[in-house]
């Protein structure tokens, strides 16, 4: 079995100077046609928000939890490691530098079987986009629109709150999406899972999914005494995904997020966000978490999804 530390993101959709979009359409196929995977359905797992707020950092705790989960076999809560180990995966921190433009996929699948005996592949995806200084709005909301309609899970990662820019910045990848969708057919978006980062008012809504819920019945509530335009933003979500869910995390510490230093060892991570990483991670990859992608009710096999990327991708350049 090849080691974590051996794969890398491939760069499967990059952004162009003239903003449409390039589709790495060799790789991708490398990728999604092995002779082992391209007719197994897909699980497709997606991170997507704004820059610098522990995206990648994040993933490289799936990719753990998934090669130890799928390739070594180790249960329980074993999987997050040594104190010491440092994180492997998609490169994260780093400077001011963006690491990630456009839309990558870990090179490493891995293969799975749901408690019903469904033999599936789970992919990984890193995005960036998402209103950061040197991308414009639609460059963001087509990297959003087209990661979202092509995972089963898109997880909008934002930091501290979900705030009235947040929902709006949502409905702006919707409507974008929705475009595309409209052309090609088929139904709305899979599950929407809202994840706050350093949560800090647990005594309000505690941390994990159950406080996540309590926040968003709040702010997704439509109410009669809100302006039009809050309701729209909010009957567009709900119209929109087939499910939203919401986690709470807490602040990792000051090592991850002030030190330069830091290498992602277990010892440097507040213990309230290690056991948060304990409910989250195997709340969405588990056996019997795994959601197959479907589109227009059909479940989507490796070898699909790369048609899919190239008619979507298709249909934003136009
Ligand atoms: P990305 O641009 O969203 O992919 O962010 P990265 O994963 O590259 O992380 C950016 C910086 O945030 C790194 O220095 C991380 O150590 C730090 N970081 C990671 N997770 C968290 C978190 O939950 N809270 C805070 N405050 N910092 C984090
Ligand atoms: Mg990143």
């Amino acid at each position: 079995m090849a080691k974590l530390s051996s794969g890398h993101g491939i760069q499967v959709v990059s952004p162009n100077e003239d903003h449409t979009f390039q589709l790495n359409e060799s790789e991708l196929q490398e990728l999604l046609l092995r002779e082992d995977l391209k007719d197994r359905p897909v699980v497709l797992v997606s991170v997507a928000g704004a820059y610098r707020k522990g995206k990648s950092f994040l993933l490289d705790f799936f990719l753990r939890y998934l090669d130890q989960t799928y390739n070594n076999g180790v249960g329980g809560g074993e999987w997050l490691g040594a104190d010491a180990e440092s994180l492997k995966g998609f490169s994260w921190r780093g400077g001011s530098d963006r690491h990630t433009t456009g839309i990558h996929l870990w090179s490493q699948p891995f293969k799975a079987t749901t408690p019903d005996g469904e033999k599936v592949v789970i992919l990984l995806m890193d995005t960036q986009g998402t209103f950061d200084s040197n991308s414009t709005v639609k460059d963001n909301a087509t990297v959003f629109a087209l990661s979202t309609m092509l995972s089963s899970v898109q997880i909008y990662n934002l930091s501290q709150n979900i705030e009235e820019d947040d929902l709006q910045h949502l409905q702006l990848f919707m409507e974008y999406g929705r475009v595309a969708k409209d052309e090609i057919g088929g139904k709305p978006f899979q599950h929407l899972q809202f994840l706050v980062r350093d949560w800090s008012f647990p005594y309000d809504h505690p941390y994990g999914s159950e406080g996540g819920q309590q926040l968003l019945n709040k702010r997704l509530t439509v109410k009669e005494s809100q302006h039009e335009e809050l309701q729209r933003v909010r009957q567009d979500i709900a119209r929109c995904f087939e499910e939203v869910t919401c986690f709470l995390m807490p602040y990792p510490g000051r090592k991850v997020s002030t030190d330069p230093d830091f290498t992602g060892k277990l010892s440097d991570i507040d213990p309230e966000f290690q056991k948060a990483l304990q409910q989250l991670v195997p709340m969405l990859l588990q056996p019997s978490r795994l959601v197959t992608k479907k589109i227009a009710g059909q479940t989507v096999k490796a070898r699909d999804l790369l048609n899919y990327f190239k008619s979507y991708v298709e249909v934003f350049n136009s």
